[in-house]
């Protein structure tokens, strides 16, 4: 685990210098779906402190077992706005918003909370079917009717885009996240940081970090194989 997350975090700081980047500059989300609260528990003893989770019920009871450290919990899977009261409850940041609706929703919740949630904007930069989030010349919208939401506040953009073996294939996506990014940015919305970009993953998370990601949201390679 120790061996695993180190050489993740010197791929980091590589990636980073060879762009001119700060290695302080890109924080480690590691993707914890599936990794029973033990095994989260011996990664965070090697300085992981940002979970990345997708699914809510198996968030709550983690988050539980290892309520005794100091972790911030992000929550990356698609969420269902009746679960949007668990979300907000849990998760320092949710990455997945993807519809004015859900929004609404957050805010609500977040209110009632007493909480202001963090958010970012899922983009589907690859128009697939099978994956959420908004299409791009319909986040500008999505990033408008969030910062009259006085419970939420965006902090940038998260993509998952199609899968490609080799990384430079990804590149594209990667890059069409940034410039949308600095639209969203120039646009100049109060209340909206555009500062966060969320991309990039095991098989490709340098390309990422090339191409401008402040988190990388990592689960293989830290955790081996899900089954
Ligand atoms: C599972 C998951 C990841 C991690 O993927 P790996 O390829 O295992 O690093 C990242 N982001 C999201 C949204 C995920 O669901």
């Amino acid at each position: 685990m120790i061996a695993a997350i180190e050489a993740i975090r010197e791929r980091i700081r590589i990636a980073a210098e060879s762009c001119g980047r700060r290695q302080d500059d890109i924080h480690l989300v590691a993707v914890s779906k599936t990794v029973p609260a033990e095994r989260v528990r011996d990664a965070a003893a090697a300085g992981v402190r940002i979970l990345g989770e997708n699914y809510i019920q198996e968030a709550r009871d983690k988050l539980e077992a290892l309520s005794d450290l100091e972790l911030s919990w992000h929550f990356i899977g698609h969420l269902q706005r009746n679960k949007a009261k668990y979300a907000v409850r849990l998760f320092d940041l949710i990455h997945s918003v993807d519809s004015i609706r859900l929004a609404r929703e957050i805010d609500k919740q977040a209110a009632k909370a007493g909480k202001r949630q963090a958010i970012l904007i899922q983009v589907n930069t690859g128009k697939e079917a099978t994956k959420s989030g908004v299409y791009e010349e319909d986040a500008l919208a999505l990033a408008r009717e969030a910062a009259q939401m006085e419970h939420i506040a965006v902090r940038g953009l998260m993509t998952l885009p199609p899968y490609f073996y080799a990384p430079e294939k990804v590149r594209p996506y990667f890059r069409a996240l940034r410039e949308l990014s600095d639209r969203i940015r120039s646009a100049g919305l109060p209340g909206i940081e555009m500062t966060e970009l969320s991309m990039g993953m095991t098989g490709d998370f340098e390309t990422a970090i090339e191409e401008g990601a402040t988190m990388v949201r990592i689960g293989t390679a830290l955790f081996g194989e899900r089954v």
